[in-house]
Parts: C-alpha cells; sequence; structure tokens
C-alpha cells in the first residue's frame, strides 16, 4: 500500500512496482469507476451516489476495495494507492483480508517536507497554446518564459501556484497523520526519502519488499 504527500514521487514508484511484480493496481479513483461502469450491485450503489452530485461514503468505497482484492487477479497480491484513506477503511482492509486468511505486507511511505513538495510543483509552467509542460527548475525553457515548441506564453497554473499547493498539503496532512501512525503502531510503516532521485528510492523500496519477503517466509 502506497501513501505519500503529492510531489513526492509516490506514482512514479507505483508504475516500478506495477513493472516488478506485474500485480494488479488499484487507485480508488480507477476502481469505483471499474466498479461503476461494470454495472456490479456495489457499482450501481456508487452510482447512485455520483449521479447525485454527492461523495460516495467510505464503508461504500471500502466494501468495493474489498469485492476487488478478493477476486482471482488479486490472489498473488495488488498495489493499493489512495486507499485507505481514513482508519476506518484502514480497519476495514484489515479486516477483509484476516478473513482472507493473509494481511498487509507493508504500507509504503514515500515522503517528501513540505517546502519540497512546493518547490517541485510550483515550478510548472504550461504553455497557454498546447499545454505543453515545463519546470523553471528542471526542464526549463530556452528563453524564460516562452514555449520552445510553438512560441506561445508560458503560465502557472491556478493548481500549481504555491498557496494553493500549500492548501492540498494542510489537507493532506490533517488527513493522513492519523493513518501513517495507525500502521506505525502495527508496525506496518515503511518510509522512504522522496527527495532522494527516483532511483534510490525504487531500489531502497524493492530492498525492503526483499527483505519482509524473507521474513514472511521464516
Ligand atoms: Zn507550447
Amino acid at each position: 500500500m502506497l501513501l505519500g504527500p503529492p510531489g513526492a514521487g509516490k506514482g512514479t514508484q507505483a508504475e516500478r512496482l506495477i513493472d516488478d511484480f506485474d500485480l494488479p493496481y488499484y487507485a480508488t479513483g480507477n476502481i469505483l469507476r471499474a466498479a461503476i461502469d461494470g454495472g456490479t450491485p456495489l457499482g450501481r450503489e456508487a452510482h447512485a451516489y455520483v449521479e447525485r452530485g454527492e461523495l460516495v461514503p467510505d464503508d461504500l468505497i471500502s466494501r468495493v476495495v474489498v469485492e476487488r482484492l478478493d477476486s482471482p487477479e488479486a490472489e498473488d497480491g495488488f498495489i493499493l494507492d489512495g486507499f485507505p484513506r481514513t482508519i476506518a477503511q484502514a480497519e476495514a482492509l484489515q479486516d477483509a483480508l484476516a478473513k482472507q486468511g493473509r494481511s498487509l505486507t507493508a504500507a509504503l511511505l514515500v515522503d517528501a517536507p513540505d517546502e519540497e513538495v512546493v518547490r517541485r510543483l510550483s515550478g510548472r509552467r504550461v504553455c497557454v497554446k498546447h499545454n505543453h509542460v515545463y519546470h523553471v527548475e528542471f526542464d526549463p525553457p530556452k528563453t524564460p518564459g516562452v514555449c520552445d515548441q510553438d512560441g506561445s506564453r508560458l503560465v502557472q497554473r491556478e493548481d500549481d501556484k504555491p498557496e494553493t499547493i500549500r492548501n492540498r498539503l494542510g489537507v493532506y496532512h490533517e488527513q493522513t497523520e492519523p493513518l501513517i501512525q495507525w500502521y506505525d503502531e502495527r508496525g506496518l510503516l515503511r518510509r522512504f526519502d522522496g527527495t532522494r532521485s527516483p532511483e534510490d528510492v525504487h531500489s531502497h523500496i524493492r530492498a525492503t519488499l526483499a527483505t519482509l519477503a524473507l521474513e514472511a517466509e521464516t
């Protein structure tokens, strides 16, 4: 299971883990959409909320995810991203896995300090013509403020403004700190330094998972 603030590289690590282990990848949004599109009983229930423009309740999301974890494709394991989001969901997940006679291997936290997240995300610029993406520090255009490909102006999106990012981080911390603590208390939390290169973080995660697999065998 993956945890971490926006911009710390959790998504990149998820992609690598999918490649490494060839396991199904479950992000809450994807699972919910698949259930709704598939017209399963739980999917229809979720659809009713979406149609009314309401949030799908936590416990319904838990049931949708648990149903997928119980399916043959997840027999050898799975990668969870964005779920659980609350302690109630973490408990539901733990109970469901216990019923299946298995347990979560680890909660992998790819972490980065707020200021680093702001630096990474607020450096994004897009061109007004074709949305070509640049980064003032990591991928700058040849001429500052001008798109290399079409010469149009580069702007900072509302979502990439430092104050917007800080607000998102505030929400993230409020929601996620209790969950981090919950997994830490159960000995499942493993922390990774998201300020390191993606290669470093990846090899650190792989080594951790290998150790956990060895411990599970003995
Ligand atoms: Zn452009």
